[in-house]
Protein backbone atom coordinates (compact mmCIF):
# COMPACT_ATOMS: atom_id res chain seq x y z
CA UNK A 1 0.00 0.00 0.00
CA UNK A 2 2.70 2.47 0.87
CA UNK A 3 4.63 1.85 -2.31
CA UNK A 4 1.57 2.21 -4.29
CA UNK A 5 1.00 5.51 -2.49
CA UNK A 6 4.59 6.91 -3.02
CA UNK A 7 4.09 5.55 -6.77
CA UNK A 8 0.73 7.49 -6.73
CA UNK A 9 2.23 11.00 -4.90
CA UNK A 10 5.30 10.74 -7.10
CA UNK A 11 3.39 10.76 -10.49
CA UNK A 12 0.99 13.32 -8.91
CA UNK A 13 3.77 15.73 -7.76
CA UNK A 14 5.77 14.91 -10.79
CA UNK A 15 2.67 15.50 -13.51
CA UNK A 16 2.15 18.78 -11.03
CA UNK A 17 5.56 20.19 -11.19
CA UNK A 18 5.71 18.73 -14.94
CA UNK A 19 2.79 20.39 -16.72
CA UNK A 20 3.15 24.17 -16.20
CA UNK A 21 6.83 23.69 -17.51
CA UNK A 22 5.13 21.38 -20.82
CA UNK A 23 2.96 24.31 -21.28
CA UNK A 24 5.20 26.47 -21.59
CA UNK A 25 7.81 25.05 -22.94
CA UNK A 26 7.96 25.29 -27.39
CA UNK A 27 10.00 23.73 -30.00
CA UNK A 28 11.23 26.75 -31.76
CA UNK A 29 12.02 26.28 -35.48
CA UNK A 30 14.78 28.33 -36.73
CA UNK A 31 14.33 28.58 -40.54
CA UNK A 32 16.64 30.40 -43.16
CA UNK A 33 15.25 31.96 -45.89
CA UNK A 34 17.24 32.43 -49.01
CA UNK A 35 16.46 34.75 -51.50
CA UNK A 36 17.16 36.39 -55.20
CA UNK A 37 17.13 39.72 -54.15
CA UNK A 38 19.89 41.45 -52.60
CA UNK A 39 19.19 42.21 -49.20
CA UNK A 40 16.79 45.13 -47.99
CA UNK A 41 16.07 45.61 -51.43
CA UNK A 42 13.02 47.82 -52.16
CA UNK A 43 9.87 45.50 -52.42
CA UNK A 44 11.05 41.88 -52.98
CA UNK A 45 13.89 42.36 -50.21
CA UNK A 46 11.79 44.04 -48.43
CA UNK A 47 8.93 41.63 -48.98
CA UNK A 48 11.12 38.61 -48.05
CA UNK A 49 11.54 40.47 -44.54
CA UNK A 50 7.59 40.89 -44.68
CA UNK A 51 7.27 37.49 -44.51
CA UNK A 52 10.20 36.49 -41.95
CA UNK A 53 8.71 38.65 -39.61
CA UNK A 54 4.92 37.49 -39.98
CA UNK A 55 5.69 34.06 -39.83
CA UNK A 56 7.69 34.81 -37.03
CA UNK A 57 5.29 37.11 -34.97
CA UNK A 58 2.69 35.24 -36.05
CA UNK A 59 3.97 32.02 -34.37
CA UNK A 60 5.00 33.94 -31.34
CA UNK A 61 8.42 32.97 -32.00
CA UNK A 62 8.10 29.16 -32.25
CA UNK A 63 8.99 29.62 -36.01
CA UNK A 64 12.21 32.25 -36.38
CA UNK A 65 12.79 33.08 -39.90
CA UNK A 66 16.60 34.73 -40.84
CA UNK A 67 16.44 36.37 -44.27
CA UNK A 68 19.78 35.93 -46.33
CA UNK A 69 20.15 38.17 -49.43
CA UNK A 70 20.92 36.75 -52.79
CA UNK A 71 25.10 35.72 -52.34
CA UNK A 72 24.85 35.63 -48.54
CA UNK A 73 24.55 31.99 -48.23
CA UNK A 74 23.32 30.64 -51.74
CA UNK A 75 23.46 32.99 -55.22
CA UNK A 76 20.18 34.21 -56.52
CA UNK A 77 19.44 31.57 -58.84
CA UNK A 78 20.89 28.38 -56.54
CA UNK A 79 17.61 29.50 -54.31
CA UNK A 80 15.43 26.47 -55.52
CA UNK A 81 17.70 23.87 -55.26
CA UNK A 82 18.91 24.94 -51.63
CA UNK A 83 15.37 24.70 -50.38
CA UNK A 84 15.00 21.56 -52.34
CA UNK A 85 17.87 20.27 -50.69
CA UNK A 86 17.18 21.37 -47.42
CA UNK A 87 20.12 23.60 -47.34
CA UNK A 88 17.57 26.36 -46.44
CA UNK A 89 14.02 25.86 -45.03
CA UNK A 90 11.96 28.27 -47.32
CA UNK A 91 13.08 30.65 -49.93
CA UNK A 92 11.48 33.37 -51.36
CA UNK A 93 12.37 34.23 -55.49
CA UNK A 94 10.23 33.66 -58.89
CA UNK A 95 9.16 31.12 -60.65
CA UNK A 96 10.55 32.00 -63.98
CA UNK A 97 14.06 31.47 -63.00
CA UNK A 98 14.02 28.02 -62.44
CA UNK A 99 12.77 27.53 -66.94
CA UNK A 100 16.33 25.94 -67.21
CA UNK A 101 15.23 22.84 -64.97
CA UNK A 102 11.57 23.15 -64.63
CA UNK A 103 10.32 24.77 -67.70
CA UNK A 104 6.37 24.57 -66.77
CA UNK A 105 7.36 26.68 -63.57
CA UNK A 106 7.59 29.96 -65.72
CA UNK A 107 3.33 29.68 -65.85
CA UNK A 108 3.46 30.27 -61.95
CA UNK A 109 5.61 33.57 -62.18
CA UNK A 110 4.83 35.62 -66.10
CA UNK A 111 3.46 34.82 -69.36
CA UNK A 112 4.13 37.54 -71.64
CA UNK A 113 0.26 38.48 -72.62
CA UNK A 114 -1.04 36.59 -69.80
CA UNK A 115 -2.62 37.51 -66.72
CA UNK A 116 -2.35 40.54 -64.39
CA UNK A 117 -1.96 40.35 -60.74
CA UNK A 118 -5.86 40.13 -60.02
CA UNK A 119 -6.11 37.70 -62.51
CA UNK A 120 -3.40 35.58 -61.39
CA UNK A 121 -4.29 35.36 -57.78
CA UNK A 122 -7.75 34.59 -58.92
CA UNK A 123 -6.14 31.80 -61.26
CA UNK A 124 -4.15 30.20 -58.42
CA UNK A 125 -6.49 31.00 -55.65
CA UNK A 126 -9.73 29.75 -57.20
CA UNK A 127 -9.26 28.59 -61.03
CA UNK A 128 -7.28 25.91 -59.80
CA UNK A 129 -3.64 27.11 -60.35
CA UNK A 130 -2.19 26.35 -56.76
CA UNK A 131 -3.32 22.83 -57.07
CA UNK A 132 -0.91 22.52 -60.67
CA UNK A 133 1.86 24.22 -58.94
CA UNK A 134 1.63 22.08 -55.62
CA UNK A 135 2.21 19.09 -58.04
CA UNK A 136 4.84 20.27 -60.18
CA UNK A 137 6.66 21.32 -57.24
CA UNK A 138 6.40 18.14 -55.40
CA UNK A 139 9.01 16.38 -57.11
CA UNK A 140 11.63 18.66 -55.88
CA UNK A 141 10.33 18.14 -52.10
CA UNK A 142 9.23 21.92 -51.98
CA UNK A 143 6.08 23.42 -50.98
CA UNK A 144 5.03 26.37 -53.00
CA UNK A 145 3.20 29.46 -52.26
CA UNK A 146 2.80 32.58 -53.85
CA UNK A 147 3.91 35.67 -51.76
CA UNK A 148 4.08 38.83 -53.93
CA UNK A 149 2.98 40.62 -57.40
CA UNK A 150 4.75 43.53 -59.01
CA UNK A 151 1.52 44.38 -60.89
CA UNK A 152 2.06 45.40 -64.65
CA UNK A 153 5.99 45.92 -65.04
CA UNK A 154 7.79 48.34 -67.21
CA UNK A 155 8.78 47.42 -70.56
CA UNK A 156 12.36 48.37 -69.84
CA UNK A 157 15.49 50.50 -70.17
CA UNK A 158 16.94 51.30 -73.82
CA UNK A 159 19.40 53.92 -75.56
CA UNK A 160 17.81 54.00 -79.11
CA UNK A 161 14.24 53.80 -79.76
CA UNK A 162 12.15 51.14 -80.47
CA UNK A 163 10.19 52.08 -83.86
CA UNK A 164 9.70 48.32 -84.80
CA UNK A 165 10.87 44.64 -84.77
CA UNK A 166 14.18 45.57 -86.58
CA UNK A 167 15.13 47.84 -83.56
CA UNK A 168 15.09 44.31 -81.74
CA UNK A 169 17.62 42.76 -83.70
CA UNK A 170 20.71 42.10 -82.71
CA UNK A 171 19.84 43.76 -78.97
CA UNK A 172 21.23 42.00 -76.21
CA UNK A 173 18.58 42.34 -73.37
CA UNK A 174 18.47 41.31 -69.92
CA UNK A 175 14.84 39.67 -69.73
CA UNK A 176 13.75 36.20 -68.13
CA UNK A 177 11.67 33.89 -68.79
CA UNK A 178 8.99 33.24 -71.76
CA UNK A 179 9.50 37.04 -72.30
CA UNK A 180 13.26 36.50 -72.94
CA UNK A 181 12.25 33.58 -75.44
CA UNK A 182 9.96 35.97 -77.45
CA UNK A 183 12.70 38.33 -77.27
CA UNK A 184 14.86 36.24 -78.77
CA UNK A 185 12.45 35.03 -81.64
CA UNK A 186 11.71 38.63 -82.57
CA UNK A 187 15.65 38.67 -83.08
CA UNK A 188 17.09 39.99 -79.82
CA UNK A 189 19.85 38.19 -77.57
CA UNK A 190 18.26 37.51 -74.20
CA UNK A 191 20.19 37.56 -71.07
CA UNK A 192 19.15 36.36 -67.56
CA UNK A 193 20.75 38.46 -64.85
CA UNK A 194 20.07 38.48 -61.39
CA UNK A 195 18.77 42.55 -60.29
CA UNK A 196 22.23 43.37 -58.65
CA UNK A 197 23.88 42.83 -61.75
CA UNK A 198 21.72 44.86 -63.87
CA UNK A 199 23.02 48.17 -63.19
CA UNK A 200 26.82 47.40 -63.58
CA UNK A 201 26.29 45.09 -66.80
CA UNK A 202 24.11 48.14 -68.33
CA UNK A 203 26.49 50.96 -67.81
CA UNK A 204 29.43 48.75 -68.96
CA UNK A 205 28.08 48.02 -72.17
CA UNK A 206 28.04 44.07 -71.09
CA UNK A 207 24.32 44.57 -72.07
CA UNK A 208 22.42 46.92 -74.52
CA UNK A 209 19.26 47.21 -72.62
CA UNK A 210 17.58 45.47 -69.62
CA UNK A 211 13.77 45.38 -68.16
CA UNK A 212 13.57 45.19 -64.03
CA UNK A 213 10.33 45.41 -62.51
CA UNK A 214 8.61 48.85 -62.58
CA UNK A 215 9.60 52.51 -61.23
CA UNK A 216 10.10 52.37 -58.00
CA UNK A 217 12.25 49.21 -57.92
CA UNK A 218 13.69 50.70 -61.36
CA UNK A 219 14.61 53.85 -59.59
CA UNK A 220 16.32 52.61 -56.46
CA UNK A 221 19.00 51.07 -59.49
CA UNK A 222 19.70 54.04 -60.85
CA UNK A 223 18.87 52.53 -63.86
CA UNK A 224 17.97 55.86 -65.38
CA UNK A 225 21.84 57.02 -65.21
CA UNK A 226 22.55 54.22 -67.78
CA UNK A 227 19.76 53.97 -70.31
CA UNK A 228 18.15 57.07 -71.86
CA UNK A 229 14.38 55.23 -73.15
CA UNK A 230 12.16 53.96 -70.82
CA UNK A 231 9.71 52.02 -72.49
CA UNK A 232 6.09 50.47 -71.87
CA UNK A 233 3.93 48.96 -71.28
CA UNK A 234 5.64 45.73 -69.58
CA UNK A 235 3.86 43.04 -72.17
CA UNK A 236 6.46 40.55 -71.17
CA UNK A 237 5.10 40.21 -67.13
CA UNK A 238 1.78 41.80 -67.13
CA UNK A 239 1.68 40.67 -63.44
CA UNK A 240 4.93 38.79 -61.74
CA UNK A 241 4.00 36.69 -58.96
CA UNK A 242 6.42 36.23 -56.54
CA UNK A 243 6.73 32.96 -54.62
CA UNK A 244 7.93 31.53 -51.14
CA UNK A 245 9.34 27.56 -51.26
CA UNK A 246 9.71 26.08 -48.03
CA UNK A 247 11.35 22.77 -47.79
CA UNK A 248 8.58 19.68 -47.77
CA UNK A 249 10.42 17.93 -44.90
CA UNK A 250 10.74 21.23 -43.05
CA UNK A 251 6.95 22.25 -43.86
CA UNK A 252 5.80 18.33 -42.81
CA UNK A 253 7.40 18.56 -39.43
CA UNK A 254 5.59 21.69 -38.35
CA UNK A 255 2.00 20.92 -36.63
CA UNK A 256 -1.07 22.00 -38.47
CA UNK A 257 -0.91 25.52 -36.98
CA UNK A 258 1.94 26.64 -38.01
CA UNK A 259 1.25 25.19 -41.46
CA UNK A 260 -1.47 27.63 -41.89
CA UNK A 261 0.56 30.63 -39.95
CA UNK A 262 3.18 29.58 -43.09
CA UNK A 263 0.77 29.50 -45.90
CA UNK A 264 -1.58 32.53 -45.01
CA UNK A 265 1.41 34.70 -44.11
CA UNK A 266 2.46 34.28 -47.74
CA UNK A 267 -1.32 35.04 -48.59
CA UNK A 268 -0.88 38.08 -46.65
CA UNK A 269 2.71 39.23 -48.15
CA UNK A 270 1.01 38.62 -51.93
CA UNK A 271 -1.43 41.17 -51.68
CA UNK A 272 0.25 43.10 -48.84
CA UNK A 273 3.51 43.83 -52.07
CA UNK A 274 1.05 44.47 -54.89
CA UNK A 275 -0.67 47.45 -52.72
CA UNK A 276 2.93 48.52 -52.25
CA UNK A 277 3.81 48.30 -55.53
CA UNK A 278 0.45 50.25 -56.68
CA UNK A 279 1.23 52.86 -54.38
CA UNK A 280 4.75 53.64 -54.73
CA UNK A 281 5.08 53.20 -58.26
CA UNK A 282 2.58 56.34 -59.12
CA UNK A 283 5.14 57.95 -57.06
CA UNK A 284 8.69 57.00 -58.51
CA UNK A 285 7.45 57.49 -61.80
CA UNK A 286 6.83 61.31 -61.24
CA UNK A 287 10.25 61.44 -59.67
CA UNK A 288 12.13 59.49 -62.87
CA UNK A 289 10.23 61.82 -64.83
CA UNK A 290 10.61 65.47 -62.86
CA UNK A 291 13.25 65.31 -61.46
CA UNK A 292 15.97 63.05 -63.88
CA UNK A 293 14.36 63.53 -66.98
CA UNK A 294 13.90 59.94 -68.29
CA UNK A 295 12.20 59.93 -71.48
CA UNK A 296 9.32 57.90 -71.35
CA UNK A 297 7.96 56.16 -74.54
CA UNK A 298 5.18 53.52 -75.34
CA UNK A 299 6.11 50.52 -77.65
CA UNK A 300 4.30 51.41 -81.46
CA UNK A 301 1.33 48.61 -81.63
CA UNK A 302 2.67 46.54 -84.57
CA UNK A 303 5.76 46.13 -82.49
CA UNK A 304 3.48 45.07 -79.58
CA UNK A 305 1.28 42.87 -81.94
CA UNK A 306 4.21 41.22 -83.38
CA UNK A 307 5.63 40.00 -80.04
CA UNK A 308 2.34 39.30 -79.07
CA UNK A 309 1.78 36.85 -81.92
CA UNK A 310 5.44 35.19 -81.33
CA UNK A 311 4.30 34.99 -77.29
CA UNK A 312 1.44 32.67 -78.35
CA UNK A 313 4.06 30.56 -80.51
CA UNK A 314 6.24 30.23 -77.70
CA UNK A 315 3.75 29.73 -75.27
CA UNK A 316 1.98 27.13 -77.05
CA UNK A 317 5.27 25.15 -78.24
CA UNK A 318 5.65 25.37 -74.12
CA UNK A 319 2.77 23.63 -73.58
CA UNK A 320 3.27 20.86 -76.11
CA UNK A 321 6.78 19.87 -74.19
CA UNK A 322 4.81 17.18 -72.14
CA UNK A 323 1.83 16.07 -70.91
CA UNK A 324 2.65 18.22 -67.26
CA UNK A 325 3.24 21.58 -69.23
CA UNK A 326 0.12 20.95 -71.32
CA UNK A 327 -2.03 20.69 -68.16
CA UNK A 328 -0.90 23.86 -66.46
CA UNK A 329 -1.09 25.34 -69.94
CA UNK A 330 -4.61 24.18 -70.78
CA UNK A 331 -5.86 25.42 -67.03
CA UNK A 332 -3.64 28.51 -67.63
CA UNK A 333 -5.46 29.29 -71.17
CA UNK A 334 -9.14 28.44 -70.12
CA UNK A 335 -8.92 30.83 -67.02
CA UNK A 336 -7.08 33.49 -69.21
CA UNK A 337 -10.14 33.19 -72.17
CA UNK A 338 -13.00 33.80 -69.47
CA UNK A 339 -11.44 36.24 -67.93
CA UNK A 340 -10.30 38.67 -70.79
CA UNK A 341 -14.58 38.57 -71.47
CA UNK A 342 -15.21 39.28 -67.67
CA UNK A 343 -12.60 42.22 -67.61
CA UNK A 344 -13.83 43.73 -70.83
CA UNK A 345 -17.04 44.66 -69.12
CA UNK A 346 -15.06 45.51 -66.02
CA UNK A 347 -12.21 46.40 -65.45
CA UNK A 348 -11.52 47.56 -68.93
CA UNK A 349 -14.65 49.00 -69.69
CA UNK A 350 -14.13 51.16 -66.12
CA UNK A 351 -10.84 52.45 -67.27
CA UNK A 352 -11.92 53.87 -70.08
CA UNK A 353 -14.77 55.44 -69.15
CA UNK A 354 -12.40 56.97 -66.26
CA UNK A 355 -10.81 59.00 -69.69
CA UNK A 356 -13.72 59.92 -71.30
CA1 LIG B 1 10.95 41.95 -64.75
Amino acid sequence: MKRRDFIKTAGAGTLLTGAPALATAKTVHKWKMVTTWPKNFPGLGTGANNLARLITEMSDGRIRVKVYGAKELVPAFEVFGAVSQGTAEMGHGAAYYWKGKLEAAQFFSAVPFGLTADEMNGWLYYGGGMDLWRELYADFNLVPAAAGNTGVQMGGWFNKEINSLKDLQGLKMRMPGLGGEVLKRAGGTPVNLPGGELFTSLQSGAIDATEWVGPYNDLAFGLYKAAKYYYYPGWHEPGTTLEAIVNKKAFDALPKDLQSIVLNACKVVNQDMLAEYTARNNTALHTLITKHHVDLKQFPDEVLKKLRQISDEVVLELAQKNNTSKKIYDSFNRFRTQVVEWHKVSQQAFMRAREL
